[in-house]
């Protein structure tokens, strides 16, 4: 073995032009000839620059800059190299073990990617939902004027004190029987015909007319009003925003680079598209329902409004959006129905006649 001819190209390290050359292996060093005169390259000296995959010549370098190198395009020099056992191990790669490298690499991506996967799912709901426990209110109040200005923007809203004033008094009803309402609860009317309701964080409540208008006793409107409140009071917007972010990060974290800062932006772009998780519309449902029994306020409003909502196709075009956020399923009905308490005394909300000015004055 030792006496095999490897054909290489020779570099000086001075002039750019490269010498043909052959090399042969000695039990401590290598002898290179170039132009009948030879070189000795002893084997702890010598550094292995590329040749690590089978798609690049073996380059090794010898000697300080500027150093010579050589260039053998055979990588069967390296399996010969290492099985002389002359040079020091781990010197020069071995070919016979870049199956193993590389499968273990893989694996450890597997590993990396299974492990940030697990962090995902477990952990950053948890970190989410402690991190969004202990945001101060004021970041809350920011975010959900963000939110609120940019879903219902100053333009959209209804100014007439005849419908305000009286929807105003259906919020106060439901914040009094709140005790240490953290928020300062601030209501808007939008001025269209879609079915909608939404909270952001911080206090904001915002209904579309066209949710008064489907609305056929102040009590429905309560009802939806007392199921906003709770998404507020939980924090359920907020979570959601902090959730999204975090998501962001990781995968920026992840991807790294330019996709990743992409994702990212998209993550805080989407703080206007706020969706709740299942298990927080069913908390939404429990404690609004609880919150209109402490308001003294009929609960069957509410099941009527969300009975309403069920018997609407999902894609007629006025109710697609407070459809899509909450299912009105039998499910939801049957539990709304098992939560009102039938033994609480109710208090009316508004006259028939402010009832009927509240609709003709919310268009
Ligand atoms: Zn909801």
């Amino acid at each position: 073995m030792s006496e095999d001819l490897w054909h290489g190209r020779y570099l000086d390290g001075r002039v750019p032009v490269p010498s043909p050359t052959t090399v042969r292996l000695g039990p401590m060093s290598l002898t290179i000839s170039v132009d009948g005169q030879e070189r000795e390259w002893a084997y702890h000296e010598i550094r292995q620059t590329q040749g690590f995959s089978p798609n690049e010549p073996v380059r090794l370098e010898y000697g300080d800059e500027p150093a010579e190198s050589l260039a053998i395009d055979d990588h069967g020099f390296l399996t010969a190299i290492n099985e002389a056992g002359w040079a020091p191990q781990g010197r020069f790669d071995r070919p016979d073990l870049r199956r193993l490298k590389f499968f273990l690499s893989a694996m450890g991506l597997v590993i990396a990617i299974g492990t940030t996967a697990m962090l995902y799912v477990t952990a950053l709901p948890l970190l989410a939902d402690y991190v969004s426990r202990h945001i101060p209110i004021e970041w809350e109040e920011r975010l959900g004027d963000t939110v609120s200005e940019t879903l219902a923007p100053t333009g959209a809203r209804v100014s007439d004190p005849a419908c305000l004033e009286p929807m105003q008094e259906i919020v106060e009803r439901l914040t009094a029987a709140i005790p240490d309402c953290p928020y300062t609860i601030r209501l808007a009317v939008v001025e269209n015909d879609v079915v909608n309701a939404f909270a952001a964080p911080g206090g904001y409540v915002v209904v579309f007319t066209g949710l008064i208008d489907q609305a056929e006793t102040p009590e429905e409107v309560a009802g939806v009003l007392a199921h906003e409140l709770q998404h507020i009071l939980q924090r359920h917007g907020t979570r959601a925003v902090v959730r999204e972010l975090a998501t962001g990060v990781v995968i920026a974290a992840i991807s790294s680079g330019a996709d990743g800062l992409e994702t990212l932006l998209g993550a805080a772009t989407q703080l206007t598209g706020l969706s709740y998780q299942r298990g927080d519309e069913d908390d939404a449902d429990r404690e609004g329902m609880d919150l209109l029994a402490r308001a003294g306020i009929d609960g069957s409003g509410m099941i009527a409004f969300f009975e309403k909502l069920e018997g609407q196709a999902p894609d007629t075009p006025r109710f697609v959006s407070y459809l899509s956020t909450h299912p009105p399923t039998e499910d939801r009905i049957a539990r709304l129905n098992s939560l009102r308490s039938a033994s609480y005394i109710t208090r009316p909300l508004l006259d028939e006649s402010r009832w009927n000015a509240l609709k003709s004055a919310c268009r």
